[in-house]
């Protein structure tokens, strides 16, 4: 327990003393032998006074010689006293009280027996702060760590800290709160907290990795503490691991089909689609089967559905170890097969070496089916399969595409004969084709100089004046054809080439922009930015280093981004967009509603403006759903802070009811459709004259 503290627990105890009948020079010769600045003047044992280098100065400077100094003139008689059973914190007071700098320890016979000095007192009061601070540390069921942000060290920690990370008090004090935390470790340092605490942001998950090795999920929030000047990082975590396993059962029943265990057509989708992404697999396939068992609806119809679904059981086993087993096809990861629903399964194949392979597998399965299954009960089945097959060279399509042709393929299969297979692949050829070519021009637009830039005004719904403008990419073909990006932004970040044409729209709209700028216009400029520029690691060198070549000031920047890449990595994405807030630049949400996410979550992130999707604003003012969404979200933004502009504004009618909901800006062909620098030029001059 702690006690309170006293007096004698801190005093210092070798005192120089001198008796009242000493001379002047011997005092001085004490000090300047044991280079103290004060020594105790007793009588009889009992302090009477005391003489401090203060005091020997200032009798220097009026007797002009230390001869005619007597010691009993100069010292201080009017000497505060106290117990040595006093407590700290009251002598704290009395000291403050008297004006002194130091208090004369006696005990009850009034005898000296040691002095404290006023920083003595300070620091032990602080101390005794501290020691209140430690027991609420102590006592605190959430883990504490204090790190240090600048070597990361951990400093500190409760006793919770080694409870729960499992580590010895010796081994958690030899590492740094990266080796716990290796995901977001940027958020410990002192810029991550400036940048966290501009917004009054402090907390987020993360996961810190313990002592046995395994995984915790944690709910941290951090703060600054100033200790003696020096800064030291505060973290709080909560262990969440449990919410999260319970967050994870849900996860698995949407990616676990629960009858088979098999994985869901959700998490199949997931995976092939990231199989896509794999690209310089030359020569090598990628096939998805439909596989669908023949007259599975009679067996259910005529036999029930318990002895159904044992049959999907067993045919679940049956597929799962065939393909297991199946050495053909290099690797197989057991979500690569999944239960669509019903009777229908797919199989992802990979590394296909050509189709003869493919043929091979897909008659083993077949044959393999060919067996008579036993059910429980004794029944005798036969099952016969029927298969879709799409196959392709990597990257050529998208997951979609893919199983809807095996889709197709499956149904072609069923309406010839049961029990055969089919492969669906004459349209791809030709699909891939067109895109391998469409991939190499793009590839190369931003060399070409086959970019341009459009601008689309963003005007005041109150006084009509042009705001800013959003830079909206256009690519002209050498033949003069204007591809919309809707078209080719999807696939340049399909490529991974969105970076480069991301880059070059920012520094091309900043240059245009910083001319208006001169010119008198006070414009913002929004600047769309694409999840992989977000998630590129230099993105915000690369800004900024935009900025200081254009000259533009940041201040009339807004860069736009969509919800739905937000949700993506989302810990992620709000770290990057507070290092770009940081650079003095605004943040917009593109399309917003679209989404998953809500307004509460969205606080997370720190944005500016949230820019309503048109798909809300095409149905204004006659649909009612449109106009309960667009006027909460308006509503809402407004209590938190943010500004509002509608997209897509066609008419006059949207307008009005926009402006009677309190919508800040509008975008749309009701005012101009994107245009070119020239024209956009042309549109603010006569916006300006109509003023
Ligand atoms: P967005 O960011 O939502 O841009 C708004 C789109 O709505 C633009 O299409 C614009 O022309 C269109 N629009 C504006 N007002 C109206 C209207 O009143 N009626 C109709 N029907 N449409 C209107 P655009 O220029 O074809 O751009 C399509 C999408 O391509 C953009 O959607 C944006 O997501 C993307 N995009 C365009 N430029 C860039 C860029 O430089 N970088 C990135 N990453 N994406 C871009
Ligand atoms: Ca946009
Ligand atoms: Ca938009």
């Amino acid at each position: 327990m702690n006690k309170v503290l006293q007096i004698k627990d801190i005093m210092t105890t070798n005192l120089i003393t001198a008796s009242s009948e000493s001379t002047f020079e011997e005092v001085l010769n004490l000090m300047q032998k044991y280079q103290i600045s004060s020594v105790i003047i007793e009588k009889n044992k009992e302090p009477i006074g005391i003489c401090t280098y203060l005091e020997v100065i200032n009798a220097v400077s009026i007797y002009k010689s230390k001869e005619n100094i007597n010691l009993i003139d100069i010292i201080s008689k009017d000497i505060v006293t106290v117990t040595l059973d006093e407590s700290v914190h009251n002598s704290y007071k009395k000291l403050l009280a008297s004006g002194k700098k130091h208090l004369i320890v006696v005990n009850d016979d009034n005898l000296l027996e040691g002095i404290v000095t006023g920083s003595d007192l300070f620091k032990h009061a602080q101390y005794n702060e501290q020691i209140k601070f430690k027991t609420i540390f102590d006592l605190s069921p959430d883990t504490i760590i204090i790190i240090d942000p600048i070597s990361l060290d951990i400093i500190h920690f409760n006793q919770q800290a080694l409870i729960r990370l499992g580590y010895s008090e010796q081994e958690l004090t030899n590492l740094k709160i990266s080796d716990l935390d290796m995901i977001t470790t940027p958020f410990y340092t002192q810029q991550g907290i400036d940048n966290l605490e501009q917004y009054e942001h402090t907390t987020f998950e993360t996961k810190f990795k313990i002592k046995n090795g395994s995984f915790i999920n944690v709910n941290i929030s951090i703060s600054l503490l100033n200790f003696d000047n020096n800064n030291f990082i505060m973290i709080f975590c909560k262990d969440i691991t449990q919410e999260k396993l319970y967050e994870s059962r849900i996860e698995n029943i949407t990616n676990y089909d629960q009858l088979t265990g098999l994985s869901t057509q959700y998490l199949f989708k997931s995976y092939l689609k990231q199989i896509l992404l794999k690209r310089d697999i030359a020569g090598k396939f990628l096939s998805v089967l439909k596989i669908d068992i023949d007259d599975f609806g009679n067996i259910n119809n005529s036999l029930g559905h318990e002895i159904g679904d044992e049959v999907l059981k067993i045919v679940a086993e049956k597929l799962r170890n065939f393909f297991r087993k199946e050495d053909l096809i290099g690797r197989f990861d057991n979500d690569l097969l999944s239960r669509f629903g019903g009777d229908e399964f797919g199989v992802i194949l990979e590394y296909l070496n050509n189709k003869e392979d493919l043929i091979m597998i897909v008659s083993r399965v077949m044959e393999e089916f060919k067996h008579l299954v036993i059910l429980k009960n004794g029944f005798e089945l036969y099952l016969s399969l029927s298969i879709g097959i799409s196959v392709i060279p990597y990257g050529f399509a998208t997951a979609e595409d893919l199983i809807d042709f095996a889709d197709i393929a499956l149904r072609n299969a069923k309406a010839q004969q049961k029990g055969s297979f089919r492969f669906y692949e004459n349209i791809l050829t030709t699909k891939a084709k067109e895109k391998l070519e469409l991939e190499m021009k793009l590839r190369q637009v931003v060399d070409n100089h086959e970019l341009e830039v459009y601008y689309q005004p963003q005007v005041d719904i109150l006084t009509g004046q042009i705001k800013g403008m959003e830079a909206l990419v256009r690519w002209i073909n050498k033949d003069g054809v204007i591809v919309s990006p809707a078209s080719f932004i999807p696939l340049a970040e399909d490529v991974g080439c969105i970076y480069k044409i991301g880059h070059w729209v920012l520094l091309e709209a900043c240059l245009s922009a910083k001319k208006w700028l001169e010119n008198g216009n006070d414009l913002i400029l929004s600047v769309n930015l694409s999840m992989q520029q977000i998630l590129h690691d230099d993105i915000v060198d690369h800004i900024r280093e935009i900025l200081v070549a254009t000259n533009y000031p940041p201040s009339q920047l807004e860069l736009e981004i969509t919800e739905s890449g937000m949700m993506e990595d989302p810990s992620r994405v709000i770290f990057t967009l507070y290092k770009i807030k940081a650079l003095g630049v605004k943040l917009a949400i593109d399309d917003f509603g679209t989404g998953y996410s809500s307004l509460a979550y969205l606080k997370k992130f720190p944005i500016d403006i949230l820019k309503i999707d048109k798909s809300f604003i095409d149905e204004l003012p006659s649909d009612k759903d449109s106009i309960t969404i667009v006027k909460t979200i308006i509503a809402m933004a407004k209590s938190m802070g943010y500004k509002t502009i509608a997209e897509g504004v066609e008419n006059q009618e949207q307008l009005d009811f926009l402006a009677t909901v309190g919508c800040d800006l509008y975008q749309g062909f009701l005012k101009s459709k994107p245009v070119n620098k020239f024209d956009f030029e042309k549109l603010i001059i006569k916006d300006n004259l109509q003023i």
